[in-house]
């Protein structure tokens, strides 16, 4: 009998799901949006819902499910498959959400942080495969990542490697992380930090197309940003710089622990375009140790909206 699995990947705004058969193809999604709000027990029901409706959608019986997968944007205890301090839904902190999830579904649940299960997907059928190692890197509202040793996830001792986000890279700027850190990257170079520099540089006096593209202060974002960046503007410019130092000290100071160079980057701030990246690599290349002799190589990630639940589907072992 053909079997099935599920991912979901539950993110700050959206649960999105996906029923894929054997061989990783994507049968049936789902998706809604995500109440912050929610009870552990609430967000169950929610997600026990898309396996009813993948499931109907796909023509399957749900016991032709052989498993599922899910993503959090959590830290996790990966041992005891305990959501221990979750992004934005409180609710969640320390709820054992592996067996309650397993319980209410009565199928085999495998859990993971939403960056971890994106590098799972783009190294088996993404932009890095093929690659014996690599270290995923995502910069839009925070910044986060994955690390494939050896052609395996690797979670460290507690589920927690791979937190890129948080590497400290400056003592003289940035916001206050959720992390407990300020100059921690994200604390300068996710979108949001990014948006706020710009914002705190008008306020300040400087002036900048950034402000006519957003329309009021509170507006600025990294769409803004990228759209006086293509008019040469320079506060655009500088902030964009100002990142991309940063971005680079990250890939600098993984490369100098793991000896990885494979750089698989995606997030929606690197829609800010070649240019934004480029900057990012120079940083890198003028800092690193290996660049002189094993030059790195920095990749788009490929899967885009479904990076997620085909990364949540591919943390259901395989037979
Ligand atoms: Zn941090």
């Amino acid at each position: 009998m053909k079997q099935y699995i599920i991912g979901i990947d539950v993110g700050g705004t959206n649960v999105r799901s996906g029923l894929f058969d054997e061989e990783m193809r994507c049968l049936a999604t789902h998706h809604c949006a995500m109440d912050q709000e929610l009870e552990p027990e609430e967000l169950i029901a929610v997600l026990a819902s898309h396996v009813r409706e993948l499931s109907k959608a796909a023509g399957i019986e749900e016991r032709q499910l052989c498993g599922v997968g899910a993503a959090f944007p959590s830290y996790i205890d990966y041992e005891k498959g305990v959501l221990l301090e979750t992004s934005n839904i409180f609710p969640l902190n320390n709820v054992p959400i592996r067996s309650m999830l397993a319980e209410a579904l009565q199928l085999p649940v495998w859990i993971d942080n939403n960056a971890n299960a994106a590098a799972l997907a783009e190294h088996r059928m993404g932009a890095g495969r093929g690659y014996p190692s690599m270290v995923y890197a995502t910069v839009a509202t925070g910044v986060g990542g994955g690390l494939i040793l050896n052609g395996e996830l690797y979670r460290g001792m507690h589920g927690m490697a791979g937190e890129i986000g948080h590497i400290f890279v400056s003592d003289s700027t940035g916001y206050p992380c959720g992390c407990g850190v300020t100059g921690c990257v994200q604390s300068i170079a996710s979108g949001t930090s990014m948006a706020h520099y710009a914002m705190e540089q008008i306020q300040e006096g400087a002036e900048s197309r950034i402000l006519d593209y957003a329309g009021t202060l509170s507006k600025i974002d990294m769409v803004a940003v990228g759209k006086a960046l293509r008019d040469g503007d320079p506060l655009a410019v500088e902030v964009v710089d100002r990142g991309a130092e940063y971005l680079g000290r990250m890939f600098h100071s993984i490369n100098l622990i793991l000896d990885v160079n494979v750089f698989v980057y995606g997030g929606g701030v690197i829609k800010l375009g070649d240019e934004f990246v480029q900057r990012i690599i120079a940083t890198y290349r003028r800092y690193s140790l290996t660049e002189p002799y094993f030059p790195a190589t920095f990749v788009k990630a490929e899967l885009g909206d479904r990076t997620g639940i085909i990364g949540a589907a591919l943390l259901v072992p395989r037979e």
